[in-house]
């Protein structure tokens, strides 16, 4: 049996979300723009889902609009607000942090090459946002939005977001979340964190791959990035992807109902496979807060060990992990989100982020563990020669 400790790159879909989208696929084909009975049963799928979505983030039901993932509904918000200019005549400005996720950086940077200008706020060493440093960035004349990921992928590491838009608002700049990593693994409300915008996307929650949604909040104006049709009030052509939105509707009602346990599950087995990492292994190194941190992850420096060895020698033994974020893997260079953080390069190419979730056991922490004692040593002395 293999040991699936990469949650924060995908996760499997839960038996109740696949045996909701089977349905969907079999029979209720109907374009939910339709007006006869099979598009009516399809339309009544996706609002379904869109209020278990909507209560899963403490939204509106009407502020929630699907996508085809979390990448879609970053770039929406990006170059949307980005785009619509600045009220003051200078460039437009757009205020971002330095850990981001790819589909936050690489619109932005786009966006760099067109001339609007873009601040990355920097993180202290152990990943979380310089306060100080934000508020000035929101406080330059002409930001248009200002986007902070909740949880790091990489790192876990969570920001505090909802002193994050107080701050934003103080200025009038409204503030994108990106919470992708964070919807299921801890409690998400918009009630008490007033982000404008949020994305999430299901696959990290035990949903399928290819849907999400970004949150708008109260009505506001926002050009689509597809544009092409009346679906989600206008604000994203195309026919509905039905099947894999009731899925996420799914998920997004299981992560609600479990959010406490799910966090207490992942706590017990991530603090175990770090004690035991921690006793058993010379020269290890947690990386990023351990106390603002995603419950179910855990970023650890093996001095000297290559990452990508140590991970291709896990897989062969039945062991999935990652080094770096998944989007990365294949091109070998150090992570971003460790760099930022003020790791050397060498350090960060040797980090293994290792994160659990529905599925993973003791007895499948303690194997891993004892794995990665017995194949430590090899990978060092691999990376040495
Ligand atoms: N943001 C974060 C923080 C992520 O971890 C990911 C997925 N790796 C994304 C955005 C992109 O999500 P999707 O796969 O749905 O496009």
């Amino acid at each position: 049996m293999r040991i699936y400790l990469d949650h924060n790159a995908t996760t499997p879909l839960r038996a109740e979300v696949i045996e909701a989208m089977i349905p969907c696929l079999r029979e209720g084909f109907g374009n939910p723009s339709s007006t006869h009975a099979e598009g009516a049963a399809a339309r009544a799928g996706v609002d379904h889902a869109r209020e278990q979505v909507a209560a899963a983030v403490g939204a509106e039901v009407g502020e929630v609009i699907f996508t085809a993932g979390a990448t879609e509904a970053n770039n929406t918000v990006l170059f949307g607000m980005a785009g619509a200019g600045p009220r003051g005549g200078s460039a437009a400005h757009v205020v971002t942090t330095t850990v981001e996720h790819p589909s936050v950086r690489e619109p932005c940077a786009l966006l760099a090459e067109e001339g609007v200008r873009v601040t990355e706020v920097a993180v202290d060493s152990a990943g979380r946002l310089d306060l100080g440093a934000f508020a000035a960035a929101v406080a330059q004349p002409g930001t248009a939005i200002a986007s902070v990921i909740w949880a790091n992928n990489e790192t876990g590491v969570l920001q505090d977001v909802a002193r994050l838009a107080e701050i934003a608002h103080a200025q009038r700049v409204p503030l994108h979340v990106d919470a992708t990593q964070a919807l299921g693994k801890i409690p998400i409300d918009l009630g008490a964190v007033p982000a404008d915008f949020l994305s999430v996307s299901a696959h990290k929650l035990n949903g399928p791959k290819g849907v999400g949604c970004l949150v708008v909040r109260g009505g506001r104006a926002l050009p689509p990035r597809l544009a092409g049709g009346p679906q989600e009030q206008r604000r994203r052509g195309g026919t509905e992807n039905t099947a894999a939105i009731v899925g996420f509707g799914v998920a997004c009602e299981l992560a609600r109902e479990e959010v406490a346990a799910r966090g207490k599950h992942c706590a017990a087995l991530r603090d175990r496979l770090w004690e035991a990492i921690r006793a058993q292994i010379p020269d290890v190194r947690r990386n990023g807060s351990a106390e603002h941190v995603l419950p179910n992850t855990l970023n650890v420096e093996f001095r000297g060990a290559a990452g990508e060895i140590l991970l291709q020698a896990l897989d062969l033994e039945g062991v999935a992990a990652s080094a770096g974020a998944a989007c990365h893997s294949g091109a070998i260079s150090p992570s971003h989100v460790l760099t930022a953080m003020g790791r050397t390069p060498e350090e960060a190419r040797s980090a293994l982020r290792l994160s659990v979730g529905h599925g993973n056991d003791e007895a499948q922490i303690d194997r891993a563990v004892g794995l990665l004692g017995k194949l430590v040593f090899p990978a060092r002395e691999a990376t040495a020669t």
